[in-house]
């Protein structure tokens, strides 16, 4: 495995790998790598060549309350972690490498940004979008593996790809969990062991929505609020948000006639949790998401 840690040794390799015709396959991440991350990995040898990695904890997505200083880090640890996992780049930049002057173009994100995490995180999305837009420059990736843990970003970044014209295709992966069903996330280090335990109760939440569409429900305020009802009887963190929405056009619906999205954010003590799922109208898993 190559580490690289500039902007124009990156460009140097891709370069030469596109004359040789190499088909590129990228996953771009924030480190502290879990088997989210890895599946991601894992998976880009079905598809593509060569694979790209990047850990960078980009603070254009993180607001000025957020946790950009304390974001988890252990580049050793990740480094040993990517070559387990058959990445052949990994790309380590830093801020001032990403971010050499004050920017003159600021990318906009203005569609499915205004629920979800785009709602509580203002700006987050302009953040992802213009890292992303960077990175498949850089990368010159023919594939992207992101994970539908964080489904409002794949929706977002299907929209980018589509409008700016990258010749990429979106990999979207299931979500990996535990084996009480918490979502891993690198965040969860910082969950209490009283949080710990409650934070199966997200998944758990999902799931009592998804029976109700199973069993008919069609309304998606009932589902909404027997998903809270549960969150407010399981856990003490503190509900940012619960949503069901069609997928992934990101849309409030008035009845459940198509794919969608129920989705939760719960702020516990040092970590906010974000979990989701994606069904179909009749409350089965989808095989092709996006
Ligand atoms: P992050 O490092 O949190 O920015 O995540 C990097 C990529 O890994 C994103 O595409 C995430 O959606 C994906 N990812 C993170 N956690 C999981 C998970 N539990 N299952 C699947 N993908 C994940």
């Amino acid at each position: 495995m190559k580490i690289v840690r500039t902007v124009n040794e990156l460009i140097a390799i891709t370069d030469r790998l596109k004359q040789d015709h190499k088909t590129i396959g990228f996953v771009p991440t924030m480190g502290y790598l879990h088997e989210g991350h890895t599946t991601l990995m894992d998976k880009s040898k079905n598809y593509a060549d060569v694979l790209i990695a990047s850990i960078f904890v980009n603070p254009l997505q993180f607001g000025p309350d957020e946790d950009f200083e304390r974001y988890p880090r252990n580049e050793e640890r990740d480094q040993k972690i990517a070559e387990q996992h058959n990445v052949d780049i990994l790309f380590l930049p830093t801020v001032e490498g990403m971010y050499p002057q004050d920017a003159t173009i600021k990318l906009h994100v203005k569609r499915r940004t205004d629920v979800l995490c785009g709602k509580s995180r203002p700006g987050h999305f302009d953040g992802v979008a213009t890292v992303l837009t960077k990175l498949f420059h850089l990368t010159k990736a023919d594939f992207v593996f992101l994970g539908l843990k964080d489904a409002q970003q794949v929706a977002v970044v299907k929209g980018l790809i589509d409008d700016l014209n990258f010749p990429i295709k979106l990999i979207a992966v299931p979500t990996v969990r535990e084996a009480d069903g918490l979502a891993k996330s690198s965040r969860n280090v910082y969950l209490s062991e009283r949080e710990r335990k409650e934070a199966t109760h997200l998944h758990q939440a999902l799931r009592t929505g998804q029976q109700l569409i199973i069993d008919g429900e069609k309304n998606p305020v009932m589902i909404i609020e027997e998903v809270k009802k549960y969150l407010d009887r399981e856990t003490n963190g503190k509900i940012d948000y619960v949503d069901l929405l069609s997928f992934p056009s990101l849309k409030q619906i008035d009845i459940i006639d198509q794919q969608i999205i129920i989705a939760v954010a719960v702020q516990f003590t040092k970590a906010r949790l974000i979990d989701n799922l994606i069904i179909s109208e009749t409350g089965t898993v989808p095989k092709a998401i996006v």
